[in-house]
């Protein structure tokens, strides 16, 4: 897998990818890239913006989106859609993380690392089929959300208690 980490890999699948469907290697692309890569866990679009205007360049919305579906149908990200979720997330398609935590009161994302969730994949065979690689999207509440939670129910006893 270390091929994958590498950026060279990424420049590469979108050089071959704009040359093989005759899409312009426009300096755009490239600079998404850069900034795409630099995340090293999900992002969205909103992030993008952030890095570019932090260097100074400027892109219109949909030239980010456009140049995200271009990176999808490349395989070099993919979406993870949380239903419940403000915005689309993205992922690097080989980055290390491979299981996401999404916290379903405050909407905070966490990018895991599971190795049995890998050796488990890898004993997966499926019929007529050839996986290129896999998610795993976990829906919980995280641990703040859970402190505030048996606060506030601690709370609601000992205010019930108190009145006997
Ligand atoms: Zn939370």
């Amino acid at each position: 897998m270390s091929d994958i980490t590498n950026k060279q890999f990424y420049v590469k699948r979108l050089n071959d990818f704009l040359a093989s469907g005759n899409y312009r290697k426009t300096p755009e692309r490239y600079k998404v890239l850069d900034v795409v890569l630099g995340f090293n866990k999900h992002f969205s679009i909103a992030d993008i913006t952030a890095r570019l205007e932090q260097e100074n360049f400027y892109l219109s919305l949909g030239t980010i989106y456009n140049t995200l579906r271009l990176f999808i149908s490349a395989q070099i990200i993919k979406s993870i859609d949380f239903e419940g979720a403000d915005s689309t997330q993205y992922v690097v398609i080989g980055a290390t993380s491979n299981v996401y935590l999404f916290c379903t009161t405050c909407g905070k994302i966490k990018d895991v690392r599971d190795t049995n969730f890998i050796t488990f994949m890898n004993t997966r065979k499926y019929t007529a089929f050839k996986t290129d690689h896999y998610s795993l999207l976990v829906y919980g509440t995280c641990n703040s959300c859970a402190r505030k939670r048996n606060k506030s129910l601690n709370k609601k006893t000992t205010t019930k208690k108190s009145f006997k």
